[in-house]
């Protein structure tokens, strides 16, 4: 990056700093893919294991500690739950995936809506599939790229929870995970990293995010 480049990144950043401290609502959680809110904004939905993260960074992106629910019970968030930013966007969480806890029919219950949703949803710019940084890719994660893949919806990979590997060790898991979905369609060749603990990589996230729904300030 030359100077021009780097001075540019910086403004952006900075654009997707304010554009993330602006308004951001709970707009409502939804069991069913009949009850979606208006689907004339863009969307970004954000995927994974319980307990990978997801709720944290959900509120790290928005600088509020209770905005997503972050809870230690895995799977409690077993709704569609919309957020809507700036009147401009929708964060859009989805049930978590591979409790153990849940019955075998509530499980296919939830993965159904997930499924359904990521299918039909025509303002959804990219899914995020968070995975842990200490785990990588696992076995569970394989169903939910099968499908992104087999839908066609543009997905990308965020590591979550970085803060809890040494660096060198992250970028390990980086490569491996870059590698492993070079042959997938629909997968962001760019795997990002995150912790919502420390900050770390949340700007360029919220950066991602405000470029793939096109929202200028
Ligand atoms: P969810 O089930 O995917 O919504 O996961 P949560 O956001 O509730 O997080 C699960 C657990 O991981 C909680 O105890 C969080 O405090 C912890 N956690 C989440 N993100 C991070 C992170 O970036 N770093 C660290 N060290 N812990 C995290």
């Amino acid at each position: 990056m030359n100077e021009d480049e780097a001075t540019q990144h910086a403004e952006q950043l900075e654009a997707a700093r304010v554009l993330f401290a602006r308004p951001v609502s709970f707009v409502m959680g939804a069991v069913a893919v009949t009850q979606l809110p208006s689907d004339e904004l863009p969307e970004v939905a954000f995927a994974g294991r319980s307990n990978v993260g997801k709720s944290s960074l959900i509120n790290a992106l928005v600088g509020q500690k209770y905005l997503a629910r972050a809870s230690n019970e895995p799977g409690r968030t077993r709704e569609l739950n919309f957020f809507l930013l700036n009147d401009a966007l929708h964060m859009v969480d989805l049930p978590g995936y591979g409790w153990a806890k849940a019955s075998k029919v509530a499980v296919k219950k939830f993965q159904n809506l997930g499924r359904d949703y990521l299918r039909g949803r025509p303002n959804l710019k990219r899914a995020y599939l968070l995975i842990d940084a200490r785990h990588g890719l696992k076995d569970v994660d394989k169903e939910p790229m099968d499908a992104l893949d087999k839908a066609a919806v543009s997905y990308q990979i965020i590591l979550t929870k970085a803060d809890k590997i040494k660096p060198a060790e992250l970028a390990q898991v980086v490569a491996a995970t870059q590698d492993a979905i070079r042959k997938r369609p629909a997968a962001h060749p760019i795997v990002l990293s995150t912790s919502s603990e420390t900050g770390f990589g949340i700007p360029e996230l919220r950066l991602e995010i405000m470029r793939t729904c096109e929202v200028t300030l």
